[in-house]
């Protein structure tokens, strides 16, 4: 029997405006920062940050970040922060841009600060980096001996960002239960290498009532552009329910199949993170044992918020059996998380994959 393990950032900061506020977190910390951003993220938010620093005498080295969360890009910015001497990592924007943030920080044993500029995925909190090559395959998961020290989210910015973002911070964080679920059912083990805790459980349970309660009202708030208590919900949901509870609740099927499908070439590289979630989410329903109306429960509230169900929505429309294997061969590789939930073949998981798409098609049938 292992250890239960559950484990967190050290700080967790969300508010209109609070990158305003971001000097005052880190005033006692150091004075050399190095700030990473891609090139649209520096207009929406890094110059914020900057000045926000500068306010409180704290110095930032301005990196601009390429665009892939790769090996070579952390080799090279890494070395432009040593230059600078920088003792504190902050990195602003989407997932690849904190996960090459996270990275940096660990070669530099620096102290790591996350600053989301869009409430689109779960990864903030955690202590693990998705690697990809540099044309965009996953690779590996980095792990580190810490979460970031500091998650600050704006909540200002955050309902700037394009509402398709918000939607795939939704899909993933959809993910957190229905995968920590299989996990606790199966004994198997959370991201962080020991048995889920009654914390983690709770809140990865929350994290799922919370999107069902507010979804679609902060999905609205996005369109609109404005902050509402129903988007603060979701934000919280989507970064911190879901962060603590994937890492310290467990990932299983979801992430696995979601893995699988980087695997292919084509059109589906265009979805998010959270949009190829979602579909590997309804198989891993469909590798269970649900009935009709809690299958039909999760496909009406992804449709209802623009997410993708079937194949062709994650533009595999004419997928074959072998592209299908070819998925699910890799969804169950060694190290993969499907292992710490379930105990399948790849043939199994090719099924499960026909199947969500049938029971969504057969659900869009039945409603249209
Ligand atoms: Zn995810």
């Amino acid at each position: 029997m292992s250890e239960r393990i559950f484990i967190s950032p050290a700080k967790y900061v969300q508010g209109k405006n609070a990158i305003e506020k971001i000097g005052d977190y880190l005033k006692d910390i150091g004075s050399q920062t190095v700030v990473i951003a891609d090139e649209t993220v520096w207009d929406i938010a890094g110059h914020k940050v900057v000045d926000a620093l500068k306010k409180k005498n704290i110095a930032s080295e301005e990196i601009l970040f390429n665009g892939e969360a790769s090996n070579e890009e952390i080799k090279r910015i890494s070395k432009e922060a040593k230059g600078a001497g920088a003792t504190i990592v902050v990195g602003v924007g989407g997932g690849k841009t904190l996960d090459t943030s996270k990275a940096i920080a660990d070669e530099l044993d620096a102290y790591t600060v996350i600053v989301p500029t869009a409430a689109s995925a779960d990864a903030p909190t955690s202590a693990l980096s998705v690697v990809y090559s540099d044309e965009g395959v996953f690779e590996s998961y980095r792990f580190y001996n810490h979460n970031p020290n500091l998650i600050l989210l704006d909540s200002h910015v955050i309902s700037e960002a394009p509402p398709r973002l918000l939607t795939s911070g939704i899909a993933d964080a959809m993910a957190t239960w229905i995968e920590a679920r299989a996990v606790i059912n199966f004994g198997g083990s959370n991201q962080a290498g020991g048995t889920t805790t009654i914390a983690a459980k709770a809140i990865a349970e929350k994290c799922e009532e919370t999107l069902f309660r507010y979804g679609h009202l902060a999905y609205e708030s996005a369109k609109a552009k404005v902050v509402t208590p129903a988007l603060e919900e979701i934000i919280e949901a989507n970064t911190l329910l879901s962060g603590l509870g994937f890492e310290s609740g467990g990932l299983a099927a979801a992430h696995a199949i979601h893995n699988g499908f980087t695997a292919l070439d084509g059109e589906i590289h265009h979805l998010t993170h959270g949009e190829k979630v979602a579909f590997g989410t309804l198989a891993q329903l469909a590798l269970e044992k649900h009935s009709l109306e809690e299958m039909e429960r999760y496909i009406g509230f992804y449709i209802s918020l623009d997410l993708p169900v079937t194949l062709e929505d994650i533009k595999l429309k004419d997928a074959t059996r072998e592209d299908i294997m070819k998925v699910a061969e890799a969804a169950i590789v060694d190290g993969e998380t499907i292992h710490n939930g379930f105990n399948v073949t790849a043939d199994e998981v090719a099924d499960a994959i026909f199947a969500a798409d049938q029971y969504s098609k057969a659900y869009k049938e039945k409603y249209k």
